[in-house]
């Protein structure tokens, strides 16, 4: 039998976080709730999810700091649930490390069709016995083990951001589309806001040390999208 994938929905609306947790439960996932910032960190550090579906506005502090604070001692998926436009902007503008957002109201299909895309992403099981170590100047990805260096320090990478600089490593001459780039990081039925690439290529561009106006290793491709320096 498959391991139940644990995650943790993050809502302080009682009755919302009850719909979402039942429809989850009925879909096979193994499901806790927390209804504020200093509960979900705390559960979260304990039951260490697969994936947090974390509301922004909470009591004591806010998603954005619990994406934050998570992120220091978990790669786990961060979805955040957004309420209002202009919290899609603090959420794709900040570098607080979630990997997607779904935006308030959506029906409880949506938030497991958008989860179990996310949880579909190949990790690391490889193509083979031949090592998949990709070199590019100071910078070196091993695709097999999802890890990252430059020179000998490890560069530490999110879920999405180590699977779009294996995606753009993976065929370093393509110039691939933001939509390419999602089709392959968060799964073909992923609809939104496309610019979340841009997002996450410049928290990458900032964990590589690399610069948007010389690049060395990812460079914009004008009028599509990003693609490797070659
Ligand atoms: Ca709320």
């Amino acid at each position: 039998m498959l391991a139940q994938l644990q995650v943790l929905v993050v809502e302080d609306e009682p009755e919302l976080a009850a719909v979402v947790a039942a429809y989850l439960r009925k879909e096979g996932f193994a499901v806790d709730v927390a209804g504020t910032g200093p509960e979900a960190v705390e559960m979260a550090r304990n039951l260490l999810p697969d994936l947090v579906a974390l509301d922004i506005m909470l009591p004591g502090f806010d998603g954005l700091e619990v994406c934050r604070r998570i992120r220091g001692f978990s790669d786990c998926y961060v979805i955040m649930l957004t309420a209002r436009d202009d919290e899609i902007d603090k959420v794709i503008g900040l570098s607080v490390g979630a990997d997607d957002y779904l935006v308030k109201p959506f029906s409880p299909r949506e938030l497991t069709a958008r989860i179990r895309a996310m949880l579909r992403r190949p990790r690391g099981l490889g193509d083979g016995p031949a090592s998949q170590v990709r070199t590019f100047g100071h910078l070196r990805l091993d695709a097999d083990a999802r890890k990252a260096w430059l020179d000998e320090s490890e560069v530490d990478l999110t879920r999405t951001e180590f699977d779009l600089l294996d995606a753009l490593t993976a065929a370093p001459r393509r110039a691939f589309s933001r939509r390419q780039l999602i089709d392959a990081v968060w799964g073909a039925d992923w609809y939104g806001d496309e610019h979340i690439v841009d997002v996450h290529v410049g928290h990458l561009r900032k964990k590589l040390e690399d610069d948007a106006g010389s690049p060395t290793y990812i460079r914009t491709v004008r009028g599509i999208g990003y693609g490797m320096v070659t």
